[in-house]
C-alpha cells in the first residue's frame, strides 16, 4: 500500500491578526503549522501502512521553510518527503497548485505505484477545498471527499470503501484505487511520535523538486497560471447582540410592519 499525502504549511490561525488599515493578514511573527486536516490525512495513511505494510510519501508545495512540515511528518512515521519548491511556483492559486501537485504525484507513481492520494478536507487559510478535487481531476482518479472513515481497503481487488459526510447524514461509497481521499478531522485520533521516528526526522533531508524536475509548462505555473483574482479581503464586522421585539396583541399590525421593515428595509408597506 503506497499512499501519497499532500501537506500544506499554513499560518497558525489562532494567532493571525488582520491589519485594519490594509485588511490583509499580518503574517509577521505568526508561527506556521501543518494544516490540521492534513495531519489527520497523514495519520490515516500511516494506519493503512501499519495494517498492510508499504510506504507513505508526503509532499508539499511551498518555500524552503515548508520542509519543516515534511520533517514533522517523518517524525510521525512517513517514509519519504518531497518539497516542491521553485520561484516560478510563487503566487499559485488552486488551479496552479493542483497542477504542480498532480504532476509530482504522476512522477512518483511512474517510479512506484500509488494506491491512494490523501489531502485534507480544506486548508485553514485558503479554505477553498479545491486542491484535492483538482488533483483527482488532473490524474483522472476517483474522488472521495469529506471522509470520516475508511471502512474497508481491499488490496487484492484494489478497492476502497469509505464513509463520507453528506448534507443529510452519511454515505458509504466504494471505488477502485488509485483514488483521492480528502479527510475530515474526525477520521481518526492523531498518534504521538515514537522516539526512533523523531530521531530519523531530526536527520532527515527532504527531496526537492523544482520546475525542471517535473517537466512543467511555464504558463501554468505561479501567477501566470493563476486566473483567480482576489478583489477584496476584509474581516467581517463583529455582530453585537440582537433586538428583541415583544408582541403586543393590541398593536399587532404596528409590530408586524416594524418587523417587516427591519427584515426588508426596502419594502414599502401599503396602508
Ligand atoms: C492570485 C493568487 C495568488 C496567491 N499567491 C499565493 C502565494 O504567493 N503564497 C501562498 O501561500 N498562497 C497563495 N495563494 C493562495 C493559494 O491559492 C492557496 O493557498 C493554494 O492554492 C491552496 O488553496 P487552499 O488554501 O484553498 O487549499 P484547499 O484546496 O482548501 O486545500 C485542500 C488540501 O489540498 C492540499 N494542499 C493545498 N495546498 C497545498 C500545497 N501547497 N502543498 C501540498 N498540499 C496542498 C492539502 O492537503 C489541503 O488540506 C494565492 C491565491 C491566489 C488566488
Amino acid at each position: 500500500m503506497h499512499s501519497v499525502v499532500c501537506l500544506k504549511q499554513v499560518p497558525d490561525v489562532t494567532e493571525v491578526k488582520i491589519d485594519p488599515e490594509t485588511n490583509t493578514l499580518v503574517r509577521v511573527g505568526v508561527p506556521s503549522i501543518t494544516n490540521p486536516y492534513d495531519v489527520n490525512a497523514l495519520e490515516e495513511a500511516l494506519r493503512l501502512k501499519d495494517k498492510f505494510g508499504g510506504k507513505v510519501t508526503v509532499i508539499t508545495m511551498g518555500p524552503q521553510m515548508a520542509e519543516e512540515i515534511l520533517n514533522k511528518a517523518v517524525g510521525m512515521g512517513a517514509d519519504e518527503g518531497i518539497l516542491l519548491s521553485d520561484r516560478s511556483f510563487a503566487g499559485a492559486d488552486t488551479l496552479a497548485t493542483s497542477y504542480v501537485l498532480s504532476m509530482a504525484i504522476k512522477k512518483i507513481s511512474e517510479k512506484e505505484k500509488v494506491d491512494l492520494v490523501f489531502c485534507g478536507k480544506q486548508a485553514i487559510d485558503g479554505d477553498t477545498a479545491q486542491v484535492g478535487p483538482g488533483i483527482a481531476a488532473r490524474l483522472n482518479y476517483p474522488l472521495l471527499t469529506y471522509i470520516n472513515s475508511i471502512e474497508d481497503c481491499n488490496t487484492e481487488n484494489g478497492s476502497v470503501k469509505v464513509k463520507r459526510k453528506v448534507k443529510s447524514g452519511y454515505e458509504i461509497t466504494e471505488t477502485k484505487m488509485p483514488a483521492v481521499i480528502t479527510a475530515n478531522r474526525d477520521i481518526n485520533q492523531v498518534r504521538y511520535e515514537s522516539l526512533p521516528d523523531l530521531i530519523k526526522a531530526a536527520r532527515y533531508k527532504a527531496i526537492v523538486w523544482g520546475k525542471n524536475d517535473l517537466n512543467l509548462e511555464e504558463k501554468r505555473l505561479g501567477l501566470s497560471g493563476s486566473p483567480t483574482m482576489v478583489r477584496d479581503i476584509f474581516a467581517p464586522e463583529e455582530k453585537h447582540g440582537g433586538e428583541k421585539i415583544y408582541f403586543d396583541e393590541n398593536k399587532a399590525d404596528e409590530t408586524i410592519d416594524y418587523l417587516i421593515n427591519k427584515l426588508v428595509p426596502s419594502v414599502i408597506i401599503p396602508n
